[in-house]
């Protein structure tokens, strides 16, 4: 797919970083590239308009470049999911591992009603650990 492949061909692959042996996906060149931006936007809004998606939930950092332009365009609100200690009110936090160490992400509490049907953005799934406390801080999942 010609599309497809011009989106990639706009992610600068950086070894080692942050770390030896990592081809680190760079995505700030694709924001360099307006068309190539606005196509990944368009990919999303085409597969998730009209599917009864009333939250985007933005996975910080790049979940917040990415997120926001698919919600406006679907017509569903944006809820940031944040690193710990910067959402000013109550909140509910969902521990996850990391490759070394742990993480923790956020979400205000009543941002999301009982019910609500949420599309999860971020850059890039890894590992899918961080997608899946996403999940579980949006209550599709229990442990
Ligand atoms: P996971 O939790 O799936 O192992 O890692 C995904 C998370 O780490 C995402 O939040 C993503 O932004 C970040 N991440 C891991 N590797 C890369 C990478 O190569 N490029 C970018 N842009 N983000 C990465």
């Amino acid at each position: 797919d010609p599309l497809i492949h011009g989106i990639q061909s706009k992610i600068r692959v950086v070894p080692n970083f942050p770390k030896p042996g990592i081809m680190f996906q760079d995505i700030t060149t694709l924001l360099l590239d307006p068309k190539a931006f606005k196509d990944t936007i368009d990919l999303f809004v085409e597969r998730y308009k009209g599917k009864n998606i009333s939250v985007v939930a933005g996975i910080e950092a790049r979940g917040f470049i990415f997120g926001p332009p698919i919600a406006l365009e679907i017509g569903a609100k944006f809820v940031p999911l944040r690193k710990p200690k910067k959402l000013p009110g109550k909140v509910i936090s969902e521990e996850y591992v990391l490759e070394y160490g742990k993480d923790c992400l956020e979400m205000h509490v009543g941002a999301v009603e009982p019910g609500e049907r949420a599309l999860v953005v971020d850059d890039l799934i890894a590992t899918g650990g961080t997608l899946c406390a996403a999940m579980q801080l949006l209550g599709y999942l229990r442990t």
